[in-house]
């Protein structure tokens, strides 16, 4: 194992989480707990880039004082949870997660499976994990003491840091879990690292002795769920998917699988659209927009087939699928609008995952539409409520009716208050009336 000297350790820790980090190191060092800040924190610091979450490793010590180390860290109320099978915790801070785990080893019963995992050593930890740059751990104690705190390096990790490549420990690494292809192509894609040359082969063998083919759909989603929402970190899903694709790794996944090239420029806005957003983003899933996007230049039973492998199931699944097609038809809608009202009525109808794939689908003419609506239309509010209408003596469908008309007329700019919303209700009622009683006498014809 290297050591390597940090003259500074002046780590870049969000604001919110840095008071919880330096509890934990005082408590650490009141009770004789070794503790080290390990994997993507320690790789994002040395390259300079902001830490999201924080990965922590306990070295020593025994249940109790673990529990009074995390409640002096993270205070009484909280919310910790607690992983026992894996011998790991997670908090959660604001926008940010701790997660905590004991030393351990691991080891595989079949390839593709989940490990079974038993207590180790800090070696046997580091050694355990998928690329030399994700085992560096820095120990977390109080600085001033005789020993000059140092990261700990089990191999090449600096070395590998400092040459941009994700690089195994052992040939089987791939085998063993095959879904560390589909880490590294999301840390390559994020980090612009490639494979070692020992990575590439080792990955090779892993493709050639079938190895995808154990990986359960549910691990294999969690990791394109993953790798989509690396956008809001600075990832590059559409380079991650063309990685994946040179790499075999796609085709290995379900036969015919690849990535169209039509979809990088798409998948490239979404990146960017969830990096910066235009508009205030609701609730959204960006895996769900991304697939929609990935998927929608391969044919339909490509598509089925690969949603079937990852498991992606349920009204999800039809939304992925249906999207090549509604998309169509909302940009044709689209296109043929006049007035900020007719786009409401298109637009209104698409969820914000939905919402999000067209933006990035569309051209810039329509994705200006799109951004106008989502920051200013879609959350106005009308001057006339149902209760106006019902006051005004409009019943039944026709209140709905009206409400939409109205919506459209004031976007439009054509209705400015509620009085002239009033106005539009009524003639709207009297052209109903006026209708009904135009058809009265075909209906009574009828009986
Ligand atoms: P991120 O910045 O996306 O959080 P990370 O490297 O911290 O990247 P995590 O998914 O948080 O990734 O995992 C924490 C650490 O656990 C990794 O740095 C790596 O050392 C180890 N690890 C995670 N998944 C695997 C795996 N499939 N095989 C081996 N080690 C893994
Ligand atoms: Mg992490």
């Amino acid at each position: 194992m290297t050591e390597f000297a940090t003259p500074e350790l002046d780590v870049v820790i969000p604001d919110d989480l840095a008071k919880p980090l330096d509890r934990l190191r005082d408590a650490a060092s009141e009770l004789g707990i070794s503790l080290y800040l390990v994997g993507g924190p320690v790789r994002d610091w040395l390259l300079q880039r902001p830490l999201v979450d924080i990965d922590l490793l306990i070295a020593n010590g025994n249940p109790k004082s673990i529990a009074t180390l995390v409640r002096k860290g993270f205070g009484k109320d909280a919310k910790v949870r607690e992983h026992p099978q894996f011998g790991t915790m997670s908090v959660e801070i604001g926008e940010h997660r701790v997660d905590l785990a004991t030393l351990r080893k691991e080891k595989y019963p079949r390839p593709g499976a989940l490990p079974v995992v038993s207590p180790g050593t800090l070696e046997d930890d580091l050694s355990r994990r998928d690329f030399s740059v994700n085992a560096l751990a820095l120990p977390l104690r109080k600085g001033g003491g005789e020993e000059p705190i140092s990261v700990i390096d089990l191999g090449s990790g600096l070395v590998d840091l400092g040459e941009s490549t994700l690089r195994v420990f052992h040939p089987r690494s791939f085998h063993d879990d095959p879904t560390r292809a589909l880490r590294a192509a999301r840390l390559a894609a994020r980090l612009g690292f490639g494979l070692s040359r020992g990575a590439r082969s080792a990955l090779r063998d892993a493709l050639r002795d079938g190895a995808f083919g154990g990986v359960s759909g549910d691990r294999l989603r969690r990791e394109f769920i993953k790798l989509f929402t690396d956008c809001a970190v600075g990832g590059h899903p559409s380079i991650a998917l063309v990685h994946l694709d040179k790499w075999h790794v796609l085709a290995a996944l379900e036969p015919g699988l690849c990535t169209h090239a039509s979809s990088r420029a798409p998948l490239r806005r979404l990146e960017k659209v969830l990096a910066t957003p235009q508009w205030r983003v609701r609730e959204h899933r960006p895996w769900v927009a991304g697939l929609c996007l990935w998927l929608s230049p391969l044919s339909a039973p490509l598509r089925r087939r690969t949603l079937a492998r990852l498991g992606v199931r349920g009204d999800t699944s039809v939304r992925v699928l249906d999207f090549a097609k509604s998309c169509q038809r909302w940009i044709k809608e689209l296109k043929g609008t006049r007035g900020r009202g007719a786009v409401d009525l298109v637009l209104a109808e698409l969820d914000e995952d939905q919402l999000l794939a067209l933006y990035a689908t569309c051209e810039p003419l329509l994705r200006r539409r799109v951004v106008r609506w989502a920051a200013e239309d879609r959350d106005t509010r009308i001057p006339v409520s149902p209760r106006d209408l019902l006051n005004a003596n409009l019943s039944g469908p026709v209140v709905g009716v009206a409400l939409a008309r109205i919506r459209a007329a004031y976007l439009n700019g054509e209705v400015a208050n509620r009085e002239e919303g009033l106005a539009l209700a009524r003639e709207i009622l009297r052209r109903s009336e006026a209708g009904k009683r135009g058809r009265r006498p075909k209906d009574a014809g009828r009986n």
